[in-house]
């Protein structure tokens, strides 16, 4: 049923290039989300989301455009994939998100050139993620229904959370400042560098 793997990646792939028009533009500053399903997909779902992947990631570099993945959290195998990915595509470095990143891929991630972004409030992975080092950014968990606003981590949620845990001592000022700011700067440029 639906259409042909054939069409949904020419689709996608136009898909790519609007978002890359967007950003030549000025419209947007990046290109996301992409990348592969989290729900388990059969391999020729995966080859065609990894060729769309690659693609993306070279559009971004073209653009020096932020690009966020979607991916799957399966730890190690999850990171070494996405990074030789990003390596054939010659990402640039930090300008590759790893949206939803598990707290055990961070410090790999980050060495290799990838940013990983951790949901803050889900299950106490922002504070495995910290322990580690101020090596990835912060994400909410927004999602788009109106039947349920702010349902999971709504965004405007994120900075009590993160200066609460300031305040309780579970990270530093300066932790925060790290992840909030000067990662953000690597990641999207001087753009977003407090004025
Ligand atoms: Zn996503």
């Amino acid at each position: 049923m639906g259409w042909p793997l054939g069409k949904v990646e020419d689709f996608m792939r136009w898909a790519v290039d609007l978002a890359g028009r967007l950003v030549r533009e000025g419209a947007a500053v990046g290109i996301g989300e992409i990348g592969r399903p989290h729900w388990p997909v059969s391999p020729e779902v995966r080859a065609l989301c990894d060729r769309v992947m690659e693609y993306g990631i070279g559009v971004a570099r073209d653009l020096d455009a932020v690009v966020h993945l979607h991916l799957e959290r399966e730890g190690a195998n999850t990171l070494a994939s996405v990074a030789e990915i990003a390596r054939r595509a010659g990402a640039r470095p930090y300008r590759v998100v790893m949206h939803h990143a598990e707290p055990s891929v961070v410090s790999g991630a980050w060495e290799r050139g990838l940013v990983p972004s951790v949901p803050v409030g889900r299950r106490g992975e922002f504070e495995e993620a910290a322990s580690v080092g101020p090596m990835f950014v912060v994400e909410s968990d927004f999602i788009d229904d109106n039947r349920r606003p702010g349902a999971v981590i709504p965004p405007w949620t994120m900075a009590v959370k993160l200066l609460r845990a300031v305040e309780q001592g579970r990270i530093s000022a300066d932790f925060l400042r790290a992840i909030c700011v000067d990662n953000m700067v690597r990641l999207y440029g001087d753009a977003a560098a407090p004025t």
